[in-house]
């Protein structure tokens, strides 16, 4: 393994995120809540440019996979048959003095390290968020938020294949809520009570699922540095035996080298027949596939690329952070911060920038972003930014990662012509204003 190096601190990009809207801590002005954060008008866009290209790239790349969207709340049955409500712990450890709490598996010393005390033996700690429904507040009405997306998918399995008529191999992908009730949070958004995974399960033939393993983990790898992630900081982790879930047969982590160390962005599972042949068994419902060519029932093996938005939301932002020395245009050494993150993910597509709230210029910049917002190409948003000078205002667009700034100054009056300024290179080059929505589809789409 090699030791984290070139990676933003974490301090430095928790202030940036805050600063310019991208995450908040929850319920701030009530002291907060603790790990738990909220996605602030930059935060959104990019969590959901997040999550629409990891779709396009699974659901609507491939001619093997389709969507679903399941609830959280699920019956409670579907979390005893899974064996999420008797197996789905954690080992805990309390210190004697001042009662912290631990992992047990996440410890480096035996003793506390909050006050050094003594530690309890591990007991084992059900993750499971659990919740009522109804008025009456007892067992029978007792339920669970769920703690991964995946069995909404199992439970389907059914209902998908008789509306789609698939046949193996094909996949199911969800990307919704989880809830965890972890023992030990914190590392900003990397572990928290509630998060959000992109996950799928690929039904496979029994005998094709090592090889189908093995696909996804390469494919997976490939999503993210497609998108232009920094192949250096990410590795593979292959589980232990010992430490595989309960349903796994094998598992590969990707781990991104976080400002902290590497951390698990993505597990991909291979999680047998179990899912499928225990809600079968407690459902009394066949979860089988009839193979035409064979006349027999199958009960298919599942690949399971299970990718927590949240952690890769956090890595493209400290993947994409970067700070370069430059000359400002006063001739001033500076230090420039870019976020050198890929177009498709960039919550500001593009920024016009008048020189100057001069009255002859507002009209015209303000009819050029109008004219590039309403043309629909962009693929996200169009923000028009008049504030202070012109250099701030490329500095503010780099922070954010803004692609593509145009501005509008006093020529463009008379040729009717502005310029396009590249974030990474800073390049600038003058383009008709009749081309210019042209001209930045373009450059966006690479
Ligand atoms: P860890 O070992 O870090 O607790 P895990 O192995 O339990 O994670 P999985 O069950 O494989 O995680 O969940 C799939 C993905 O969901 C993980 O790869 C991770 O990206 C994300 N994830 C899991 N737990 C959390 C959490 N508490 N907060 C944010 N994301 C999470």
């Amino acid at each position: 393994m090699t030791e984290p190096s070139t990676t933003v601190d974490l301090g430095t990009l928790v202030s940036l995120c805050k600063r310019r809207g991208f995450i908040f801590q929850s319920s701030e002005i009530y002291g907060g809540l603790a790990s738990t954060w909220d996605y602030g008008p930059l935060g959104v866009e990019l969590k959901n440019n997040i999550k629409n290209a990891w779709w396009k790239a699974m659901v609507w790349g491939r001619a093997d996979m389709v969507g679903l969207d399941a609830a959280i709340l699920m019956h409670t049955d579907v979390w005893k048959a899974s064996g999420h409500a008797e197996r789905f712990n954690d080992p805990l450890v309390e210190c004697k003095e001042c009662n912290s709490r631990f992992r047990a598996d996440e410890l480096d010393e035996q003793i506390c390290s909050n006050c050094g005390g003594e530690l309890s033996e591990p007991r084992e700690f059900n993750q499971m968020l659990q919740t009522h429904l109804g008025p009456v507040q007892d067992d029978t009405s007792l339920t669970y938020l769920r703690p991964e997306t995946a069995q909404g998918i199992f439970v389907n399995f059914g209902n998908v294949l008789t509306a789609t008529r698939r046949k193996l191999p094909f996949g199911i992908a969800q990307i919704g809520k989880s809830f965890r009730n972890e023992i030990t949070t914190g590392s900003f958004t990397f572990r928290t009570r509630e998060f959000e995974i992109m996950e799928l399960e690929f039904f496979v033939r029994p005998g094709e699922d090592d090889e189908w393993h093995e696909r996804w983990v390469t494919d997976c790898m490939a999503w993210y540095t497609g998108l232009g992630m920094n192949a250096e900081r990410l590795q593979l982790r292959v589980h232990d035996p010992k430490e595989l879930a309960h349903y796994a047969k094998a598992t590969t982590d990707i781990e991104y080298q976080y400002p902290w160390g590497w951390g698990e962005m993505q597990g991909i599972a291979n999680r047998t027949d179990y899912d499928l042949k225990a809600h079968s068994e407690a459902s009394g419902e066949s979860l089988t596939f009839f193979d035409d060519d064979t006349k027999e029932h199958i009960t298919p093996y599942v690949i399971e690329p299970s990718a927590g938005v949240d952690r890769t939301v956090l890595a493209f932002l400290a993947d994409a952070y970067t700070e370069e020395e430059t000359i400002s245009a006063k001739g001033k050494a500076e230090t420039r911060v870019v976020l050198k993150i890929h177009p498709d993910l960039a919550p500001i597509k593009v920024a016009i920038l008048p020189l100057s709230r001069n009255e002859k210029l507002v009209p015209l910049a303000r009819k050029v972003h109008q004219s590039v917002q309403s043309s629909g190409v962009m693929g996200g948003l169009v923000q028009y930014d008049d504030a202070q000078g012109i250099g701030r205002r490329y500095r503010r667009q780099d922070e954010v990662g803004t692609p593509l700034c145009v501005t509008v100054d006093f020529d463009s009056l008379d040729d009717d012509a502005v310029t396009i300024r590249e974030r990474d290179t800073m390049a600038q080059e003058r383009v008709k204003i009749d081309d210019l929505v042209d001209e930045l589809k373009k450059r966006l789409n690479g």
